[in-house]
């Protein structure tokens, strides 16, 4: 845990009782903070009072008391309305923040540096995070990752010489954390997504450029309009060599890009350095995952004491990849099973198609997104045939209809089971049978994670499958 000792001897209203609420309050408990946590959910009030917190209902409470509100990043702080304890805390001049700033604060604080390398983007801020910290610990580094991702930020090992941090951070998070500064801070990409919280494109841009504005070190994606003007005022205001611009798309103007499957470091006068290679690195396919990569790489190159190439070369081919996207599960013969469960749009499955030249077997459906699989037709070239599950099977029949070879199945257990069967007799090279459902779990599945697990569980009972290490 990472003891809280800013607020030492405080008075401290914590608000939003999850995972990382009840983390933050245990944090600042420990650092000396005279916490009370709450919640608008009673049986949230009651898991942390059994945790050992001391809890209030704080609608009537004298707010004056409190010198912090710690918000969890869940509870709305300005869109579509500020949630009533945000309104108190606000009349009684009380600072609003969130777990991400008391870290910091506590970062700053230490007597020795604590590089602290902070992920943020609309897209891909989990796989990048992971893939960051893998390398980190393939070097033989002392690393701690978590944040948006895994284990909430306040329960990580505490600060120590030399011991790394990586933390993913939502736009939520980043708008509860006003000093933010880290050491690297890495924005990949912004693309309309969660406007319900932050109103327009143009503010969640804004909150997301905060990110790499106050970092030491910046590393922006150029693949979009947003990020491609964060990026030129960053270079404007830090100077060059205090941003990497990142992108996935060959032959893109960038600093650390792609060159046909490597990754390369750009240097003046157009000699470029070469970082990795990512060719028959199966939990990195497709260029959403090389823009990913770069950024990795980008972020380390840009540390204090930086990782050299071959460091970043050698964890690559290790990475194992994130469950539930693009997953590769195992074989069947030559056949290919690949979990993409996480895929609930059409946006995210178009990253799986174009990553496999063809002869996909593709499952598909579930509680359908408006416009559904209509922006796909372009890659359906790609599709041996497809498998249709859940709510969405008479929309998207009806899209695949006369272009694409499919079959209404009802179930994932029966797409499953079929798709194996048509690809096991297939004629290409190397079929892959694809469960990206663009689509969410909720007609049939708890969550996106049940999903992808019952799929993993389906796979595995194939006669004759080989799993990967870690898949089964
Ligand atoms: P996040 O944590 O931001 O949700 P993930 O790393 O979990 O991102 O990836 C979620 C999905 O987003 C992936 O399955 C893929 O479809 C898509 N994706 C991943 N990386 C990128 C990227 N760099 N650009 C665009 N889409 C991406």
């Amino acid at each position: 845990m990472i003891r809280i000792t800013t607020l030492a001897g405080k008075r401290v209203a914590v608000f939003g009782l999850g995972a990382s609420g009840i983390a933050t309050a245990k944090a600042l408990v420990a650092g000396g903070a005279n916490v009370v946590a709450s919640d608008d959910s009673a049986a949230s009030i009651k898991a942390a009072a059994e945790a050992g917190l001391k809890t209030a209902d704080l609608k009537d409470a004298n707010w004056a008391v409190f010198s912090s509100l710690v918000l969890a990043p869940g509870v709305p702080l300005t869109h579509p309305t500020p949630h009533w304890a945000v309104r108190a805390a606000r009349l009684a001049g009380v600072e609003v923040i969130g777990d991400l700033e008391l870290l910091l604060r506590e970062r700053r604080q230490q007597p020795f540096d604590v590089p602290l390398i902070a992920v943020t983007g609309t897209n891909g801020k989990s796989t990048t995070t992971a893939l960051t910290a893998h390398l980190l610990r393939e070097a033989g580094r002392d690393t701690q990752v978590g944040g948006n991702i895994g284990t909430a930020m306040l329960s990580l090992a505490e600060f120590k010489p030399e011991r790394h941090y990586v933390i993913e951070c939502s736009s939520y998070q980043i708008d509860l954390a006003p000093s933010l500064d880290a050491s690297v801070g890495v924005l990949l990409n912004v693309t309309p997504d969660h406007l319900d919280r932050h109103g327009t494109i143009e503010n969640y841009a804004a909150v997301k450029a905060r990110l790499p504005q106050g970092a030491t070190k910046a590393v922006v994606g150029v693949d979009d309009v947003y990020c491609r003007a964060i990026a030129a005022d960053l270079i404007r205001a830090k100077g060059a060599a205090a941003v990497k611009r990142i992108s996935g798309r060959a032959g893109a103007d960038c600093d650390v890009g792609v060159e046909g499957t490597r990754i390369v470091l750009r240097r003046e006068g157009g000699r470029n350095i070469e970082i990795a290679d990512l060719a028959g690195i199966g939990s990195l396919r497709g260029a959403h995952n090389a823009e990913n990569a770069c950024a990795a790489a980008a972020a380390l190159l840009s540390l204090p004491q930086p990782l050299a190439a071959p460091e970043i070369a050698r964890g690559l081919e290790s990475f194992p990849g994130l469950a539930h996207r693009m997953e590769e599960l195992g074989r069947q013969g030559r056949t290919l099973f690949v979990n993409d469960s996480k895929a609930t749009n059409a946006d995210s499955t178009e990253k799986a198609l174009v990553s496999f030249p063809g002869h996909i077997y593709w499952i598909l459906g579930g509680k359908p997104k408006a416009g559904g699989i209509a922006s796909l037709t372009q890659h359906f070239g790609r599709i041996a045939k497809a498998y249709l599950i859940g709510e969405a099977t008479e929309e998207f029949a009806a899209t695949l209809d006369g272009r694409v070879t499919f079959e209404r199945c009802g179930t994932l257990d029966a797409a499953t089971v079929a798709a194996a069967r048509d690809a096991a007799s297939a004629n290409g090279s190397e079929p892959v049978v694809l469960l990206s459902p663009a689509c969410a779990s909720f007609d049939q599945f708890r969550n996106f994670e049940v999903r992808g697990d019952a799929f993993r569980a389906l796979v595995a009972a194939l006669p004759g499958i080989e799993m990967k290490r870690g898949a089964s």
